[in-house]
């Protein structure tokens, strides 16, 4: 736990049925010109969908913009250039991204190429930005990453197949937008991926050494949400409550995330999506109970407080078997929304798990996970998620 701590998050978070509509308002107080929307081609296509709302209100509020529509899943290096390039193109003066983390992740990775330097790989790690980014938006459409929120740049670098972080409080959005309307057509096997990354990231800060009393109460209020509403927004997207509750899920676990850090379970989930282009929800969802069956005797207590969340009956248990139960109901959330339990599933190969072993431990979240762990422990790991059945 730590004592002393700074605690980020966006100066102004809209939430709620309709926000999208503020947008264009929010652009002018922001002195916004021509921001270049940072999307991707399906959300684009969208009959009425989130970014023809984005634009609905920027043209209201007489905001002219450009649109960049050529953000990939796990954003890769060759998109934040070519964005970089419409932006420079286009004179633009500002960047609004409407989407989930790859959209927002592609949007913050052209900012900081524009104003940090062009060489992005430079940057990976911690505070490493020395100018800010142009003035950035976030539109979110998906509960989720929370990266609307977060210091967090997750880049894929094609070449290498190497995902990476680059971690600043510049890389916070000034304004987010997460309207629960803009995800009522997010498909079922995105829903439970999209939402298993918000279960994730609400589970590992609380378990992270560098946790604090505000992060804890914020992961435990998360996952008691996920635990409501998650199964039922993949059974029933158009369900509105359910989806609200998982934005709320989202915007909670991201907060704590971005205060307290992650742990293996990112780490490791970053080779996954790097190395095979998969979703990172299912990374994650994949991992998490493998990660946390290790990492459970570093914090017995911790455990048994999230199978109490997780709304398991730990009356009259010992603090190891209660700790066990938060394991099995990871698990049985991963089952229930359908997630595959091998790696397999998305063509892991153990060849590649020394590297990924290595390169895992160097990643930016690895550092705060409660249980310190060799190179060959977490090639076990991966190879423990590859035989599961
Ligand atoms: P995504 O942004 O890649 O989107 C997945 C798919 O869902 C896309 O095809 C998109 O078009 C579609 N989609 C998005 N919103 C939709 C909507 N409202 N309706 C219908 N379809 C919609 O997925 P994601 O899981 O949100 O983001 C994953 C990326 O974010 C990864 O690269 C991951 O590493 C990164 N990430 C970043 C942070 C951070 O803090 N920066 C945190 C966690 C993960």
């Amino acid at each position: 736990m730590k004592e002393n701590f700074d605690f980020l998050m966006p100066s102004v978070n809209f939430f709620g049925k309709g926000v999208i509509k503020k947008i264009g308002d929010r652009a002018k107080m922001l002195n916004m010109k021509k921001p270049l929307i940072v999307t991707d081609k399906f959300l684009r296509g969208m009959d009425n969908g989130p970014v023809a709302q984005t634009l609905d209100s920027l043209d209201a509020a007489g905001v002219s913009y450009v649109i960049f529509d050529g953000v990939e899943p796990n954003p890769k290096i060759r998109n934040i250039q070519a964005a970089k390039q419409v932006y420079l193109d286009n004179d633009c003066d500002s960047i609004i991204t409407v989407g989930g983390g790859s959209s927002h992740d592609c949007g913050k990775g052209t900012g900081i190429i524009l104003t940090n330097g062009d060489d992005i790989t430079k940057l990976a790690g911690i505070e490493t930005l020395e100018n800010p980014l142009p003035p950035l938006m976030a539109v979110n459409t998906t509960a989720g990453t929370a990266s609307e929120l977060t210091r967090h740049c997750v880049i894929t670098n094609e070449k290498t197949k190497l995902k990476f972080v680059v971690v600043s409080w510049r890389n916070i959005p000034l304004v987010s937008f997460n309207d629960p309307m803009l995800e009522l057509d997010v498909p079922a096997a995105m829903t439970a991926a999209t939402g298993m990354d918000t279960f994730v990231q609400s589970i590992e800060p609380y378990v992270s050494t560098n946790r604090n009393e505000i992060t804890d109460g914020q992961c435990i209020e998360a996952i008691k949400l996920c635990e409501e509403s998650l199964r039922e927004a993949v059974a029933n997207g158009h369900n509105l409550e359910a989806r609200t509750k998982m934005v709320e899920a989202e915007m909670l676990g991201g907060m704590a995330f971005n205060n307290a850090d992650l742990g293996y379970v990112h780490a490791m989930a970053h080779q996954l999506g790097g190395q095979y282009d998969a979703p990172h929800g299912v990374c994650c969802a994949m991992l998490l109970p493998i990660v946390e069956e290790y990492n459970l005797v570093a914090c017995p207590e911790r455990f048994a407080e999230l199978a109490k969340a997780m709304g398991e009956n730990t009356d009259g248990l010992s603090t190891r078997d209660a700790a066990e139960l938060a394991i099995k109901a990871m698990r049985q959330m991963a089952d229930d929304v359908h997630i595959p339990r091998s790696i397999k599933a998305i063509g892991a190969k153990p060849e590649d798990f020394e590297l990924m072993a290595e390169n895992a431990l160097k990643d930016g979240n690895a550092f705060s996970n409660p249980r310190k762990g060799t190179k060959e422990e977490i090639v076990q790991l991966f190879q423990k998620a590859y035989d599961m059945k």
